[in-house]
């Protein structure tokens, strides 16, 4: 389910252009731009334009778009030279995973050897 009616988020501030952002790619679903708080040398964070709360509600509510964040994260990969180095995509979910912005987000970590999953 979408979370429309809900209060604007902050990247919905950012897509529009009310808060800055180091924009990385950009195209007619997706919005790419560097994370302020980088936890990798690359750090970039993929927002659909319509949000949705978390990646199982993006999923469910339109599999062509989730399709599209992450077609969207390769090609930051790219963009960035780590497509062939290999790097991570994550998403946040609710609390205990530290979702703390309420509009999806893929995170693409890279650009070295990253460490293991867990705390
Ligand atoms: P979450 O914790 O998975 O919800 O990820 C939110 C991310 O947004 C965090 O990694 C923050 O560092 C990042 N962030 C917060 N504010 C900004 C901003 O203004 N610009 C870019 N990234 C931000």
């Amino acid at each position: 389910m979408s979370d429309a009616g809900a209060a604007e988020t902050l990247f919905e501030r950012i897509i529009a252009g009310e808060i800055p952002a180091d924009v990385v790619y950009q195209d007619d679903s997706t919005f790419a731009f560097r994370d302020i708080n980088p936890q990798a040398r690359v750090h970039v964070l993929v927002v659909p334009r319509k949000r949705y709360r978390n990646v199982g509600e993006l999923a469910e509510g339109d599999p062509e778009l989730l399709s599209r964040v992450l077609l969207t994260a390769r090609k930051v990969a790219e963009i960035e030279g780590i497509a062939e180095s290999g790097y991570r995509v994550v998403f946040n979910t609710d609390a205990d995973a530290g979702q703390t912005v309420f509009h999806v987000h893929a995170h693409v970590l890279g650009g070295e050897q990253l460490g293991l999953f867990g705390k």
